[in-house]
Formats: C-alpha cells, structure tokens, sequence
C-alpha cells in the first residue's frame, strides 16, 4: 500500500511538472490559481518556521484533550487511537533535508539531504509531536488505552518501537499494516483494525491523524484532523 501511497504522491508531484510551463504561460494574466513549485515550497517552508503549524497542532491537540478529559470520567473501557507520522512523531528533519519534496529509497544525510524515508524510518530518530505526547500521556493517566495505528509496515516494527519509546511514548497496542496490503487507501487498512480494538470491548473516543484517511470510515466518537502540508496519503 506504501507502494501505492508513494505512486500516488509521485504522480501528483509530476501533474504539478506537468502544469508548470502553462502555469508560467498564465502567470501574467492573474488567472491561474496554481502556485508555482519553488512558490508552493516557499509558502510550506513559511508555514512551518513562522510557528504557525505547531501552533494549529496544539490548538487541535487541546480540543481532543478537553473531550478525553471530560469523556473520561464517565468511565468505561476507553481507548484512544492515534496516527504516527506527522501526528505522534515528526519527519521534519528528513522533509526539510529534501526541500519538502519526497525522496522514498536512498540513504539518509541529514542535515544536507537527500534523505531517504525508509533510511530515516530506521534511524528511529523522530521528535514526538508534543501536544499530541501530552494528549497520549493524559489518556494513560485516566485509564483511557492508547493504541498507535500506522501505515508503516510490519518490517518497520522494531525502529518504530525504538523510536516510539525514545520519544516519550508508553501504549497499549501498536498496529502496523501488513508488509503485504490487498487495500487500495489507508482508510481501507485503519477502519476495520479500529473495528478490532472496538471487538476487544474498547470504545475509541478519540481518533487524531493528519491525514482524512486516518479518521474515515468510523469507530471512534471523535476525530481530530491535525495540519499536514506536505503529502497526502489516499
Ligand atoms: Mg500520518
């Protein structure tokens, strides 16, 4: 599926080529809405220096804590489910080393780039997000289970079990999807695996992510869409 995602992404990163010398071509007549690649990174890079990114991720972050809190005293066998990438743990450093474009298989030089994701992956050296740390360090305080929902694949495990506990993180399960996926979109993997942990006899009450995918398809009373303006995953 990974596979799948990375195609996907390339594809929209080469209908952006594609679009670019129309885009040009339009440039002086005010009407093409598209900004330009280097204009489209400038904007990104601004968005995340200018504080404002972490800033949207905290003020979701909060409200997701304030229902846990008050969700949590009514009791009961409670989880929340929480998404990796750009939610629990943040690949800034791999993103900023490659200018925010995607770079899959290679090794990783960091700080100069390219780094590649699966190299980073491994390097198991991801900061926590920490709203979202502290969002997971207060459900374990009310008794409420924390399970990490990933599309990374199993083979991954060991690195992000690394990288998890490096970064702060205690929990009760940790998903990845299988090495080999049948689904075509993320949301295909993650709603049924939230159908299993409600199976166990949990109630999700909260579900954060960064990407639609992560929250479609139901089993949880609240969703919580943290920013993400690097990549989508279908
Ligand atoms: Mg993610």
């Amino acid at each position: 599926m990974r596979a799948q995602f990375l195609m996907r992404r390339r594809l929209v990163g080469l209908a952006i080529l594609a679009l670019l010398p129309f885009g040009g071509g339009c440039a002086g007549t005010g009407h093409w809405a598209t900004p330009s690649l280097p204009e489209a990174k400038r904007q990104v890079g601004e968005y995340v220096d200018s504080g404002r990114y972490e800033a949207d991720i905290a003020a979701v972050a909060e409200k997701a804590r304030t229902y846990l809190e008050s969700r949590a005293h009514r009791g009961g066998k409670l989880a929340i489910v929480v998404d990796l990438d750009e939610t629990a743990l943040s690949n800034l450093p791999s993103l900023r080393a490659n200018d925010y474009g995607f770079i899959g298989a290679g090794p990783c030089d960091l700080p100069r780039g390219p780094c590649g994701l699966a190299a980073w992956i491994m390097m198991a050296k991801a900061e926590p997000i920490k709203p979202v740390l502290a969002l997971a360090e207060l459900a374990r305080q009310r008794g409420v289970a924390v399970f990490f929902l990933t599309g990374r694949p199993e083979r991954m495990r060991a690195a992000t079990e690394a990288n998890l506990r490096a970064a702060g993180y205690a929990w009760t399960g940790l998903i990845l999807r299988p090495d080999v996926l049948t689904t075509r979109s993320a949301a295909e993997f993650k709603a049924p695996e939230r159908k299993k942990i409600e199976e166990q006899g949990y109630t999700i009450i909260v579900n954060v992510g960064d990407q639609a995918s992560d929250l479609d398809g139901g089993f949880a009373e609240k969703t919580y869409k943290l920013p993400n303006p690097f990549y989508l995953i279908p």
